[in-house]
């Protein structure tokens, strides 16, 4: 069963949509990510969802009831914001006790609820600390317990590691997929960043200018996007103009042609037409390996050493590729060297441009 859904809803500022007329099933127990770059309309979606925005148009349900209009303190939604929002003048465990007191839970119950909740966010030791003493991240599991304390059916996350440091960030990203996990929480967390957004979800929402770009498994939307836009804004990939000839080849900038696989999904005609593919598909031969039709001759100008991987720059005249390999795969792999890069037809994908503006 579909738990909350999501039918044409926009919201407008004046002339301008910042969400417009997005339809969106969030599965029940998934941890979905609304990704995009700033301004594309995350943050309302999300905030329209848990009620401090009312849409403009169109319908929000919840458990098969229509929420659109029920005010955020009557959804019963867990909430987590960037500014985390915790009381500073209350310790760790009247933080975590604040949303049972609200609800007259009974005092007997709120002690064990907070017990039980510190021991899941691994602070049971600093009940009695004011928060204005925590670490970020230990800031951090408290809004996280805060936010789950009275078992809300659906938590929602506002870029809520973006003011942590890299490592505490992705110790973060694993602790509240753990959490996610191990309670069944359906979550949504809204980021615009693509590597969060790929380790941690069970689906991703990549969004743009206020529409929904494309939904699906954080790998399909990797290997498969639907667009230009999406393709560069999901990891790191090499993306050429190019004209498809028909017959299951395309022709590259300067003029060589290459295969593409069979079932190369070809975008409509009239539409320019970018192949895109993978640093780690393109594979580097040594320019005295035998030639082939999807094997092209260039030039290394630029290496990158990313510690278990080398990321290679390849001028092939014309445009330039960019390869993942390892010393081990390209051994002696040096400036200056001439290579052979392989394009192989089914890591090659054929998507729409983007829009000119
Ligand atoms: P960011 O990652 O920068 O937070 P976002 O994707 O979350 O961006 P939103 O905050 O949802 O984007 O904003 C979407 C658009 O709506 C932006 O153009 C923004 O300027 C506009 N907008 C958001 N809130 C308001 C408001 N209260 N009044 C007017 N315009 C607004």
């Amino acid at each position: 069963m579909t738990h909350l859904t999501l039918q044409a809803v926009t919201r407008r500022f004046g002339a301008a949509h910042a969400v417009d007329s997005v339809d969106l099933n969030v599965p029940d127990g998934k941890l979905v990510c609304f990704l995009g770059p700033s301004g594309c309309g995350k943050t309302t979606l999300l905030r329209m969802i848990a009620g401090l925005e009312t849409p403009t148009s169109g319908n929000i349900h919840f458990a098969d009831r229509d929420i659109t209009r029920v005010p955020a303190n009557r959804r019963d939604f867990g909430m987590v914001f960037q500014s985390l929002a915790l009381f500073p003048h209350l310790t760790v465990a009247e933080n975590v006790a604040y949303p049972l007191r609200l609800r007259k839970t009974d005092k007997a119950a709120q002690g064990r609820r907070v017990a039980e909740l510190l021991e899941l966010i691994q602070l049971p030791h600093m009940a009695n600390r004011p928060v204005t003493q925590l670490s970020g991240g230990q800031r951090q599991r408290v809004a996280i317990a805060r936010a789950i304390a009275s078992q809300p059916k659906l938590l929602l996350l506002d870029e809520p590691l973006s003011a942590l440091d890299a490592k505490l960030r992705e110790a973060m990203q694993v602790e509240i997929r753990l959490l996610q996990q191990r309670l069944g929480i359906t979550t949504i967390m809204v980021t615009h960043d693509q590597r969060e957004a790929m380790t941690m979800a069970d689906e991703i929402v990549v969004m743009e200018k206020g529409r929904i770009a494309q939904v699906g498994k954080p790998l399909d939307i990797y290997r498969d996007p639907v667009s230009e836009f999406v393709a560069d804004f999901i990891g790191l990939g090499n993306i050429l103009p190019v004209t498809y000839d028909g017959a299951g080849g395309v022709s590259l900038p300067g003029g060589r042609r290459i295969a593409v696989a069979q079932a190369a999904r070809v975008p409509e005609s009239g539409s320019d037409i970018r192949l895109l593919i993978r640093p780690e598909d393109v594979c580097v031969k040594a320019a005295s390996d035998t030639a082939g039709p999807n094997r092209l001759t260039g030039t290394v100008t630029f290496i990158r050493d990313v510690g278990a991987s080398l990321e290679a720059t390849i001028d092939c005249a014309g445009f330039t590729l960019t390869a993942a390999t390892t010393p081990r795969e390209t051994p002696g792999l040096a400036l200056g060297m001439p290579v052979l890069a392989e394009l192989p037809p089914h890591a090659c994908k054929l998507i729409a441009a983007r829009a000119a503006h």
